[in-house]
């Protein structure tokens, strides 16, 4: 029989907080306040302290922050927004959602993040903020990025859903930039039981208007002031959040753990690059992504499906290059994120992967390489 290794298994998790879980849900059961309730104020408290930072916003998902994040730097038509085109199309959509444009900007062939020169290629005087994203839980280049902000006048919104975590020169990422996204979505570094999101700064103000926003656009339920959203973060999905958070940790440490263990069984391998960590940052090791040639990435990848192993490919195709995007970004190339699409391939990975897991994984790709 052949042994199967997922690439994410969130079960075993979910199982050692249960008797913990099963108490904070039947409280808010019991309390009947599904929305509002005391839990979301205390996490949003909570997280606040873990990241350092003034204010965080529960919200119904990482991607209502990035677009509550736009909408309260007051971004809208007319204005244009740098993302990285090599992303989770949450990034890009959210622009377009609230009417502004985004300018996609080529990545770094080693970190797949922003590439600050590329960034400051595509600055224009319609330019009003820049998404760094934290790929795979690996900070993006934030000195020189925030550098080239301050230097424009723009806005810098973290996307720090996959990166909860991790941190750069010290500081927790998702508490850089002027403001963050980060996700709740199950399977992120914090997962929730179904969709979640904050939008975490250190402007009160800001703050104060993505709580009117989530709330249909009012500090008083009836007497609205702008058109927002019904985008709340549930006191369930709070509550359970709060019983997680501590374990975080711990499980970005065994994350980093994990990943150091594929380092030690992958890094003589020819053809195979490993993720890189940057000497500043803490990598939060939400994925860990290979680079392989290109030419055999697909096959690769359909190999260790045949030996069991389950392998994903964060993102197949830059977001510029997706139907909704390829007819009006034509013209736009990024080469170093085209040949990235072409080559990633992230392998599994959870805080309690075993040992043996990660050496039949590294054994089936010593095989093939
Ligand atoms: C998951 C993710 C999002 C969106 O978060 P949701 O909570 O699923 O809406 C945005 N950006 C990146 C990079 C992500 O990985």
């Amino acid at each position: 029989m052949t042994r199967r290794v997922p690439v994410l298994d969130l079960g075993v998790s979910t199982a050692a907080l249960r008797p913990e879980l099963d108490a904070a849900i039947a409280r808010v059961l019991e309390s009947g306040a599904f929305i509002n309730g005391p839990d979301v104020a205390a996490f949003e408290r909570e997280l606040a302290a873990y990241l350092g930072v003034a204010e965080c916003v529960g919200l119904n998902s990482g991607t209502d922050a990035l677009v509550l994040g736009l909408r309260a730097f007051g971004i809208g038509p007319g204005d244009e927004v740098i993302v990285p085109t090599f992303s989770f199309f949450a990034t890009a959509e959210a622009v377009s959602a609230v009417g502004a444009r985004p300018v996609f900007a080529d990545i770094d062939a080693r970190t797949f993040n922003l590439d600050p020169a590329s960034v400051a290629a595509q600055l224009g005087a319609a330019t009003r903020a820049i998404i760094p994203v934290h790929l795979y839980g690996q900070s993006a280049a934030m000195d020189e990025l925030l550098e080239l902000a301050a230097r424009h006048g723009l806005h810098v919104l973290e996307d720090a859903a996959q990166a909860l975590g991790g941190a750069y020169r010290g500081r927790k990422l998702g508490s850089l930039g002027h403001a963050a996204a980060i996700s709740f979505f199950p399977s992120k570094n914090l997962g929730a039981f179904g969709d979640g999101g904050v939008l975490a700064t250190n402007q009160k103000p800001l703050a104060e208007l993505c709580r009117e926003l989530r709330q249909h656009g009012g500090k008083d339920k009836y007497r609205n002031e702008r058109i927002g959203y019904n985008s709340r973060l549930d006191t369930l999905q709070a509550a359970i959040l709060r019983v997680k958070l501590p374990h975080l940790d711990q499980a970005v440490r065994a994350r980093r753990a994990a990943a150091a263990r594929y380092e030690e069984l992958l890094g003589d391998l020819k053809h195979v690059q490993l993720p890189w960590q940057d000497p500043n940052a803490s990598h939060a090791f939400h994925q860990y992504t290979l680079r392989v040639p290109a030419d055999r990435r697909d096959q690769v990848q359909a190999d260790l499906a045949a030996r069991g192993i389950q392998t994903m490919v964060y993102y197949p195709t830059p977001i510029h290059r997706l139907p909704v995007y390829r007819a009006q970004y034509s013209r736009v190339t990024l080469p170093v994120a085209e040949a990235a699409a072409g080559a990633v391939l992230s392998l599994p990975l959870w805080p309690e992967i075993s040992r043996s897991d990660q050496e039949y994984v590294a054994q089936a790709l010593r095989d093939l390489f």
